[in-house]
């Protein structure tokens, strides 16, 4: 007979630690969360049952440091762990410590983040369960390799990084004379950010959007999906505002990409929460897999106030060996939502981040209008970290009323201190062709340099 988890070892700080303590709270196990220096005062070390210093503020000495957070863990009297998103999160190694030390890994499996993790290695069991691929090559270790199969793959194409993650490692290229440059840049920014030179190339779809599938399995084998996110207003391929359900996909192809994001999870013997990320080349009306997250995402709570599941609780109790709280017949969709991720960035000067220490923070509240932060007034906003700030989401009984209710809860939201991309979002809110629901992934770049002209 399998109990819920007693103590949770939070590893991770932010928004989403302050979220994973109060899922821990719903289910009334405790949290720890272990901090560093400059988040000795944060939202999540003050509203958990107790809170552990790690380190100081590099990351390599307190939230990279395996060693330290199983010790605060052990120490604490934790029997698991939950490690957020970024940092450790996809690390398959950390994840099978945490086994080797009797903390239940609130996750996949070590294997599912190792099959995963790699975007090669997933393309090709993706590829065996005939879920489709944009056109794309092996793994690319050269230039002269590069060169010699360009042509092969055709333009506009894509370096990326085998081991990437947002957003990094990632270059386009529309012509032969941009191959070289694109191919040093994006294997040393795969060499800096993940200590791996390897890049592959894939064709680009110019006229797409990100549409990814939000998945939970549990250890007997269930599995769900509770549909799926759009994710197409991106900058530099990391997205700044989500939405559900994704507005004009066709009922079949939605069900396509539903169903591919299922038989993927079912295959590799997937447990726990997860997304599997799809591009739909909107010319063709065709979807090609691009990866799969082995974690809880950022933009998780879209699908929380769509369909009132919560996927950290779920989590927790498909970590704790319980079967999932829902079936895929009784999961339904409740009107529109939409979620802005408010960074401490300044839009008009490149988006340039912005830390400091807020001096005035007076959200919007209301019915349909759920803020998941960690900044308060008087918080210092660190270099150190992530520049969000916190993510709005707002929900409508259809996606002219998220929009209107998301333009109002933007207009009134007051911050000082940092600059943040607020302002920057009320303009993408007034475009007709957003309001219409006409764009692609390219869209929020292209209408960006009108912002910091009109803001000059
Ligand atoms: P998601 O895939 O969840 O939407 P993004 O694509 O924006 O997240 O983020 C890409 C990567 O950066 C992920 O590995 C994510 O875990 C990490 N990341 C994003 N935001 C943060 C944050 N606030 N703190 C730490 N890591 C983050
Ligand atoms: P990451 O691991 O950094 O999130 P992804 O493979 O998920 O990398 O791609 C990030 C973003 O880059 C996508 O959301 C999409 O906007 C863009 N992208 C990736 N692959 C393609 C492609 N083949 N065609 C067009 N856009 C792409
Ligand atoms: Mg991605």
């Amino acid at each position: 007979m399998r109990t819920m988890l007693n103590r949770v070892f939070v590893a991770n700080r932010g928004e989403i630690a302050v979220r994973i303590v109060k899922a821990c709270h719903s289910l009334g196990i405790e949290a720890v969360v272990g901090f560093s220096e400059p988040d000795r005062g944060s939202l999540a070390a003050q509203i958990a049952d107790r809170a552990v210093c790690i380190g100081p503020g590099p990351t390599a000495a307190s939230y990279l440091s395996q060693g330290r957070l199983i010790s605060a863990a052990l120490g604490t009297g934790c029997d698991a762990l939950h490690p957020g998103y970024g940092f450790l999160a996809e690390n398959a190694s950390f994840a099978e410590l945490c086994g080797d030390n009797d903390l239940t890994f609130v996750g996949p499996t070590p294997e599912n983040v190792k099959s995963m993790g790699n975007k090669l290695e997933a393309r090709r069991l993706a590829q065996a369960y005939d879920i489709p691929l944009a056109a794309g090559s092996v793994r690319i270790n050269d230039f002269s390799h590069a060169e010699a199969i360009a042509d092969d793959i055709g333009m506009p194409l894509l370096f990326k990084a085998a081991a990437g993650g947002g957003g990094r490692g990632i270059r386009i290229v529309r012509d032969r004379a941009e191959l070289r440059g694109a191919f040093e840049q994006a294997a040393a920014e795969a060499q800096a950010a993940f200590g791996d030179r390897a890049l592959f190339m894939e064709r680009y779809i110019e006229n797409a959007r990100h549409v990814e599938v939000q998945i939970l399995a549990d250890i007997q084998g269930n599995v769900v999906h509770l549909a799926e996110r759009d994710c197409s207003l991106q900058r530099r391929y990391q997205k700044m505002v989500e939405e559900a359900p994704s507005v004009g996909l066709a009922d079949d192809l939605r069900a396509e990409i539903h169903a591919a994001a299922v038989r993927l999870t079912q295959k590799i013997g997937y447990v726990s929460a997860g997304t599997v990320e799809f591009i739909v080349d909107l010319d063709r009306g065709s979807f090609y897999f691009l990866e799969m997250n082995t974690r809880i995402q950022v933009e998780h709570p879209v699908t929380e106030m769509l369909t009132g599941v919560d996927i950290v609780a779920e989590q927790l109790r498909i970590a704790a060996g319980l079967p999932l709280s829902v079936k895929q017949e009784d999961v339904a969709l409740g009107g529109h939502v939409i979620e802005c991720r408010i960074n401490a960035e300044a839009p008009a000067r490149g988006f340039n981040p912005s830390p400091g220490r807020v001096m005035r923070w007076r959200p919007p509240t209301g019915d349909h209008i759920r803020l998941d932060t960690h900044a308060f007034e008087g918080w210092v906003i660190s270099p150190y970290y992530d520049s969000l700030l916190g993510k709005l989401i707002v929900r409508g009984q259809d996606r002219p009323a998220a929009v209107e209710r998301m333009s109002e809860a933007l207009a009134t939201f007051e911050i000082e201190g940092p600059e943040t991309t607020l302002p920057f979002l009320s303009y993408v809110f007034d475009k007709p062709d957003f309001r219409e629901g006409h764009f692609n992934t390219r869209w929020l770049e292209a209408i960006a340099p009108g912002f910091a002209a009109d803001a000059a």
